[in-house]
């Protein structure tokens, strides 16, 4: 079992639980407003208001800590933007004292360190903002990294529900942490542990899919499904929620293909460590696409890995084959 009085993992649990009922209250109608980050994809109060709230906790709770986390706050400071830091800053003052616009930029930016060589927390914290956008699946995801490996993991997937079934509304925290396993809780209730699937047969193999299209190859997934003559109906879902769905035996294959016309595409670390630890410490397996460990020591990307798969772990080395045959990987 997880020791939840350890201090690290009582901060993530805690952190993630509050973060995840910011960003619900958010979702709830009160503001959903995005204003276009420099790569146009959708940001929304909630990230800034996150990040806002976990800066500040980590700051608190582990002041030495090094977090690098997804926004960083210059857009908010700019005066065009007054409207949306006072959204946030609103907020973020409904779970911490002390919330005032410039201290919340500041608390935004206690997230934008680069890793380095010393241990160090990766915060995604809306993962999946076209599902959050959509009233669908995200999760807020916080990792710790480690010479290079993800050691403590906590998703927060407020959209999912006992079982990691997607029926809206209870929301449920899983933790993991390297050789204590991985454990889910459905908001406020006990740590029940996650297991993987025992699915051995790829016929009835169950894809967890991205709902945007532009993220991934939708085509070679097809090709890869009729190989393996997959049969059973997909999942689709937004965000790192995927992986707490096939942690909890939802599913048994994930295909992270690279999308056409962005074959250079790298995962950010945030985007992949706090999913890939429960997922492992679930029993399942998560590698690139050519079956390499995801190495977390190369910055605030995975530049050594092409892609990801990630399974049950049983069905692995049937998922790595397929693609071997159907994709024309980077060398
Ligand atoms: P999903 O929920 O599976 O649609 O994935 C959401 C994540 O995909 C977001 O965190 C984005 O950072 C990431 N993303 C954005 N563009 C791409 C891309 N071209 N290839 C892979 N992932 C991407
Ligand atoms: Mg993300």
């Amino acid at each position: 079992m997880i020791d939840t009085q350890q201090p690290e993992v009582t901060f993530a649990l805690e952190v993630v639980r509050e973060a995840s009922e910011l960003a619900r209250q958010i979702q709830a109608g009160m503001a959903v407003e995005g204003i276009a980050k420099g790569d146009l994809s959708p940001v929304t109060v909630a990230d800034f208001a996150v990040q806002a709230l976990v800066g500040r906790a980590i700051a608190e709770a582990l002041p030495g800590a090094v977090l690098v986390g997804e926004e960083k706050a210059d857009m908010l400071r700019q005066p065009e933007n007054a409207e949306t830091l006072r959204l946030v800053t609103d907020f973020t003052g409904r779970f911490t004292d002390g919330a005032e616009p410039e201290q919340v930029c500041d608390w935004i930016d206690r997230g934008g360190a680069d890793p380095g060589d010393a241990p160090f927390w990766t915060l995604d914290p809306i993962d999946g903002t076209k599902g959050y956008l959509r009233g669908g699946q995200y999760a807020v995801a916080l990792a710790r990294i480690e010479n290079g490996a993800v050691t403590l993991g906590a998703l927060g997937c407020p959209n999912l529900g006992a079982g990691c079934k997607e029926d809206m509304g209870a929301g449920i925290v899983a933790i993991a942490q390297r050789g204590a396993g991985a454990w889910c809780s459905v908001t406020g209730g006990d740590f029940e542990p996650m297991k993987v699937s025992a699915e051995t047969n790829p016929a009835n193999a169950r894809l967890l899919r991205s709902v945007e299209s532009g993220h991934t190859n939708v085509g070679e997934i097809d090709h890869i499904a009729e190989r393996l003559g997959v049969a059973a109906d997909p999942v689709c879902l937004d965000s790192q929620a995927k992986y707490a769905v096939l942690a909890s035996g939802g599913g048994e294959m994930l295909f992270r293909l690279l999308s056409p016309g962005k074959e250079s595409y790298k995962e950010c670390i945030w985007d992949q460590a706090a999913g890939a630890i429960v997922l492992e410490e679930a029993g399942g397996r998560i590698t690139d696409l050519k079956g390499n460990t995801l190495d977390f020591s190369h910055g605030r990307k995975l530049l050594q890995n092409t892609g990801v798969f990630a399974s049950n772990g049983l069905l692995h080395e049937t998922g790595l084959e397929a693609i071997g045959a159907i994709c024309n990987l980077p060398s």
